[in-house]
């Protein structure tokens, strides 16, 4: 009887791996593909991405640069170098390998800002200069892990792409000719996999009719490695991303996004046409026909499948399974009464942006017929409105057409789905979920595949719309592999000083696990865990910060917030919560982290109490986000503030004005002179019980207090500026280093005494007191009747009262401990937990 043979014999067959940029993120992420690639036991083709972040920087660098800032490209060629050199040197051994990837990486900054440079000489960055600078990015990338594979003892050998994938020439976003690059991938490739040896192929870049380096548009990785695949017969592909797979939303606007076990190449192809970042909008183009799977899959959980992309049909009970946005667009309209008059309208249309060299992502027709829409990139469509009103010229002059106009800040957001073909009323449920959040819809298109229907509203509302439509199709029920648990809240610490770790002392403590700490960033860099970093870890960074080290030092990753924040948005967090608890101008950072799906929780008070226009821009950002800010922890710290003022606005009655007593430190020294301390002595006691900020003269000149009242003064409807607040530190001490400041403390002494004494003569004490109506604020000292309650509050106790229509004559009072970290974090928990409990 013939043997059979075992499974395990039959030859392996060929893969194509792509290691996206955020996977090579640093020397960490570099060793865990090179690990990877390692375990594999067939042979493969590994293609790279530039590491993360750099393409970006090169981009920007050239553009500045050729905008007269010549310093910016040399700056971004500074920066390219140290991060490869960096790398090579943590990742290749010393010797001939690294000296070479050293030398190269060397050459390629220094051209790179020539190239700019001379760019810069003539005022312009073509597309072409731009993809012969910016392809650096992959070809380093790809020297990079070739050596560092070599090093880890798998045999590897770097290939240019630009001698394999040959494109249409079209610098900026090339189109691959498939049989040529057959040809050449064929004749370069299979020989070194048939030594066993591993290729290393630059993603993202190939070379046109002329030699000329081409790139094939942003994230054109993907597309190299499907590309390379179909062109040598491969069993499938695997994209290495920083997400789970692909999922049913973009994370960052829909938190309770689903990752998708399996997904049909069309709905995969529509959802990347319509900007799901997680795909290259031509990626599957290669793939058509064949049987070659393609597989997306979490870099950081290689043992999770990921999502599949093939011609299976599974998750039946969804006619829709995914949305996509693009963002950024105009809705151009050609209109006129006469248009059903006027001869191949539609064809012209699009003729003319044709031959502008421009492309459309979609097209719409009002029913009416009276007009015609596509939507292109905002910042292309000027060029389209010229290009067609330049088109219809006779027909504008005879009145048939109105002419062509532009409505900008637009989004697109298509529903795509298969299912949706066989099942009525799809349509119906988009929009009626879209009215009941009260957004607008500004046109609406029906693919014919009806794979999809896509729809434009504002910019600002695409992320609430994306989040109503996915509620109504209820994509967060999708289960497979691990999909975020939508009951979960995943908090991200921005700042781990005290009451950042006093909150993770808290949260970690809360039973029921809702609440969970996934990260947290300091100066340094960052911790991340999407599964939450666990109460042993959080207490051991706590006792490191106590000690004095950084993060970055306690085996967290080096970056800078925002690059922290954009690595940790990009995972399947649930409901993400960023609290800042740093004291920083933090509100750039903050309006990005909107933008990327965080709720706020603040404990700083300075991005609420900076210039009106920037206070205004950040609440004009959550409500464009969808997205939700709580601040109560800024004043009173854990008191009930904020809180009593919602309650009171949402009965019905009106708040007049708020005062009190704010200061934990001024409550502190003024109620310590009282009973007779020298006040040199009363502050240095407030600095060392930590009531105090480091220099006590942020709490003595009244600027605190000043910030706790602007933020309820806006709250009451000031809109005015921040007023100055009375300075209780003479002229000639506030310039002094802190040393000397605290030395000279003692010359105060004597005129405190003098005045407390004399209130104190007339039954009085003294009060730094905060007053806040909508005309504004003050922050002053003043002496109170010791009989009242501001008169009786002792040490680092707050007081607030509220005057209001209803408590008009004995006012609302909210007293209590308002210092410290202790009850700051619960003020924080406190507004982190009504985020949570609040369904979306
Ligand atoms: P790569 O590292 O391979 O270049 P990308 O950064 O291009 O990966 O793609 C992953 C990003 O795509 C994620 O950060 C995520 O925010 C975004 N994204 C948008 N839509 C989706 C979606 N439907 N599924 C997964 N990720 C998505
Ligand atoms: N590095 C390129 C980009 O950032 C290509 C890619 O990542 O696929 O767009
Ligand atoms: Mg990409």
């Amino acid at each position: 009887m013939p043997r059979k043979r075992a499974p395990e014999r039959r030859r392996p067959r060929l893969e194509v791996w792509k290691f996206g940029g955020a996977s090579l993120a640093d020397a960490a992420a570099v060793r865990h593909a090179v690990s990877l690639v390692r375990a594999h036991r067939g042979p493969l083709v590994v293609v790279v991405s530039a590491l993360a972040g750099v393409t970006d920087a090169l981009l920007e660098g050239a553009r500045r640069c050729a905008a007269g800032e010549g310093a910016a490209a040399s700056a971004a060629a500074g920066g390219f170098l140290r991060r490869h050199r960096d790398l090579a040197h943590a990742l290749v051994p010393a010797g001939p390998a690294r000296r070479r990837l050293l030398a190269s990486s060397d050459a390629q900054a220094r051209e790179y800002r020539e190239i700019a440079h001379a760019m810069a000489a003539l005022a312009d960055l073509s597309s072409r200069a731009s993809d012969t600078l910016v392809a650096r990015g992959e070809r380093a990338a790809s020297a990079l892990v070739a050596a560092a594979l070599h090093a880890a003892g798998r045999r590897a050998e770097r290939v240019d792409a630009a001698s394999i994938v040959v494109t249409d020439g079209r610098h900026g976003s090339a189109a691959p000719d498939l049989a040529a690059t057959r040809k050449r991938a064929r004749r370069l490739l299979l020989p070194l996999l048939k030594r066993g040896v591993t290729p290393v192929v630059p993603g993202f870049i190939g070379a046109g009719p002329d030699g000329s380096v081409t790139t094939l548009g942003r994230g054109g990785s993907d597309l190299t490695a499907t590309l390379l695949a179909r062109s040598l017969g491969a069993s499938r592909v695997v994209l290495w991303k920083d997400v789970a797979g692909i999922l049913t939303a973009d994370p960052r606007a829909v938190p309770d996004a689903r990752l998708l076990p399996q997904m049909h190449h069309r709905e995969a192809a529509e959802v990347a046409y319509f900007g799901a970042k997680v795909l290259h909008p031509r990626a599957l183009i290669p793939l058509d026909g064949s049987s070659i799977a393609l597989h997306v899959r979490s870099f950081l959980h290689p043992e999770r499948p990921g999502t599949e992309v093939s011609a299976r049909r599974t998750l039946a009970a969804y006619p829709v399974k995914a949305l996509a946005t693009i963002r950024g667009q105009a809705l151009v309209t050609v209109a006129g009464k006469g248009l059903m008059g006027v001869p191949g309208i539609a064809a012209r249309t699009f003729a003319a942006i044709h031959a502008e060299g421009l492309s459309v992502s979609t097209i719409f027709q009002s029913s009416s017929e009276s007009s015609i829409g596509f939507t292109l990139p905002d910042a292309e469509s000027a060029r389209a409105v010229a290009a067609l009103e330049a088109a219809f010229r006779d027909e504008i002059a005879a009145g048939l057409v109105d002419g062509a106009s532009a409505r900008r800040g637009v989004a697109v957001i298509a529903v795509v789905g298969r299912g949706m073909a066989g099942t009525p009323g799809v349509a119906a449920r988009v929009f009626s979920a879209l009215a009941s959040g009260r957004i607008n819809v500004v046109a609406i298109a029906q693919g014919s595949s009806e794979l999809n229907i896509s729809f434009v509203v504002e910019d600002g509302q695409a992320a609430e719309a994306a989040r109503r439509v996915h509620a109504a199709f209820q994509l967060s029920k999708i289960g497979g592999g691990h999909p975020p648990d939508r009951r979960r809240t995943d908090v991200v610490l921005l700042g781990f000083g005290r009451v950042g770790r006093a909150l993770a002392g808290m949260a970690a403590g809360t039973g029921d696990g809702r609440i969970r700490i996934v990260a947290a960033l300091d100066r340094s860099g960052y911790v991340f865990d999407p599964r939450g970093v666990s109460r042993n870890r959080l207490l051991r960074l706590a006792e490191g910060k106590d000690a004095g080290a950084l993060l970055a030092q306690l085996g967290g990753r080096p970056a800078s917030a925002s690059e922290a924040l954009g690595w940790i948005a990009a995972h399947a967090v649930s409901r993400p919560v960023l609290v800042d608890v740093t004291a920083d101008e933090t509100s750039d950072l903050l309006t990005a982290a909107l933008g990327q799906g965080f709720d706020l929780v603040l404990a700083n008070k300075k991005p609420l109490a900076g210039p009106p226009a920037s206070y205004r821009r950040l609440l004009e950002a959550v409500a464009a986000a969808g997205r939700r800010l709580r601040y109560e922890a800024t004043v009173g710290a854990g008191l009930p503030v904020i809180d009593t003022f919602r309650k009171l606005v949402e009965s019905g009655d009106r708040v007049m004005r708020v005062e009190g007593c704010v200061s934990g430190t001024l409550g502190f020294v003024l109620s310590s002179l009282e009973r007779g301390r020298p006040f040199s002595e009363a502050v240095r006691e407030a600095v060392a019980k930590g009531y105090a900020e480091p220099d006590p003269r942020e709490d003595l000149s009244g600027q605190d207090v000043l910030r706790k009242g602007l933020i309820l003064a806006r709250l009451l409807g000031y809109a005015g500026p921040a007023p100055v607040a009375e300075n209780l530190v003479p002229p000639a001490l506030r310039r002094l280093p802190l040393a000397r400041f605290l030395d000279r403390l003692g010359s105060l002494d004597e005129a405190w005494r003098k005045r407390v004494a004399a209130e104190a003569a007339r039954g009085r004490v003294l009060r730094y007191v905060v007053v806040a109506t909508a005309r504004g604020v003050k922050a002053s000292l003043g002496a109170v009747p010791r009989e009242s309650a501001l008169g009786g509050l002792q040490g680092t106790r707050n007081l607030l009262s509220f005057t209001t229509r209803r408590y008009r004559t004995e006012p609302l009072v909210v007293a209590g401990p308002g210092a410290g970290a202790e009850v700051t974090a619960a003020g924080l928990l406190n507004d982190i937990q009504s985020l949570a409990d609040v369904s979306q």
